[in-house]
């Protein structure tokens, strides 16, 4: 029987994991709560999804607007065996869960501590499985564990210095900034260092973040003092089998972010998602042997989809190995990088 998946939360995150989940032969979805009845819960019913209201209040919203909805939250986790929390940072809605007796994935705008265990597939599957509480770290968390973990287990790591170009906000939202500045974040390291330990614990990285006016990728100049020598091409060898990791070249005319997101667009998936982390391969460069500088962009919409599929996976012991539970999840999203 597949496991009952419900989405608490159908926005940016919410709708693409539903998305993914109906591509899965061992897990289906049980119905989507939302808060208002805008375009994205017209959208979801008319995808076929269930929809549930988040309370008594947006019940009596979407009441009011002649939107047909199922009841509330409440009614939909009595339907399902495990939910995924795609709400702002923040909701609070993890007693909520407790009390309804299923087990919960969170996203990364919710700290570490909220479940102790933070998730990524290449990683720490196995220390996951069967878990009850687990959190997906953020998109740009998920992109640095993606390149610095084979680089860590292949040639070891000295230190890291990660400078991370993000993106204002994502392309639907017209009220997020800068529109016309850049922000530093005056914070040292940025979050996402120590966001990237919650899952790599002993990797020794620094981070820098500074937001920019663009809304499609997040990019990271990445500096990385590496223990044992490495070339360029021993480097691209080791991520070329690693998962998620997709190779773009300036040669080929690949030269911005403008032109990964054309390459997505080109391979026809659903809404033109990157599930991989783009590499460009002409920009990786060693320095004295051991001393590696790359760039990549990280699609924030869509990084962390396949990893909140292999989550449930192992949540729910589902595939015990999580190598084949990424095989799976990467067949059914057409994921071959
Ligand atoms: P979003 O604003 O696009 O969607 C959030 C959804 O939750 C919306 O449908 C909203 O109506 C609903 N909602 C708002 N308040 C709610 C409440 N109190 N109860 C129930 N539903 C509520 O947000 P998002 O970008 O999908 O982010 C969700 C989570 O994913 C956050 O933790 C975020 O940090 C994380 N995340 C976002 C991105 C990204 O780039 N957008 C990438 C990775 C992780």
């Amino acid at each position: 029987m597949p496991v009952k998946v419900a989405i608490n939360g159908y926005g940016t995150i919410g709708k693409r994991v539903a998305d993914a989940v109906i591509k899965q032969d061992d897990m289906k979805i049980v119905g989507v709560a939302k808060t208002k009845p805008n375009y994205e819960a017209k959208m979801a019913l008319a995808k076929g999804y269930a929809l549930y209201a988040s309370n008594k209040d947006s019940l009596a919203k979407f009441d009011k607007a002649g939107v047909k909805v199922r009841g509330t939250l409440d009614d939909l986790l009595k339907e399902c065996e495990i939910v995924i929390d795609c709400t702002p940072e923040e909701s609070g809605y993890k007693p909520v869960y407790e009390k309804a007796n299923i087990k919960g994935i969170w996203q990364g705008g919710e700290e570490h501590s909220l479940t102790n265990l933070s998730f990524n597939a290449a990683v720490n599957y196995s220390e996951c499985y069967g878990a009850s509480y687990v959190r997906v770290p953020s998109c740009n968390t998920t992109g640095l564990i993606r390149t610095l973990h084979p680089l860590e287990s292949s040639f070891g790591i000295e230190s890291v210095l990660a400078v991370m170009v993000r993106r204002a906000t994502d392309p639907y939202d017209s009220k997020k900034g800068p529109i016309n500045a850049i922000e530093p974040e005056l914070e040292m390291p940025s979050h996402h260092g120590p966001d990237v330990q919650s899952v790599l614990k002993t990797l020794n990285i620094h981070t820098i973040a500074v937001k920019v006016p663009t809304t499609i990728m997040h990019l990271h100049a990445i500096s990385v003092k590496l223990k044992r020598t490495a070339t360029p091409k021993d480097v691209l060898d080791v991520w070329s089998r690693s998962p998620r990791i997709k190779f773009v070249r300036g040669e080929d005319g690949v030269k911005s972010t403008a032109q990964i997101m054309e390459v997505a667009r080109d391979m026809s998936r659903n809404r033109s998602d990157l599930y991989e982390i783009a590499v460009w391969e002409d920009g990786v460069h060693v320095v004295n042997d051991k001393q590696l500088y790359y760039f990549q962009a990280v699609h924030q919409e869509s990084d962390v989809v396949p990893e909140n599929i292999d989550a449930i996976r192992a949540m729910m012991k589902l595939e015990k190995d999580g190598k084949k539970s990424i095989e799976k999840t990467d067949r059914s999203l057409g994921i071959t990088g």
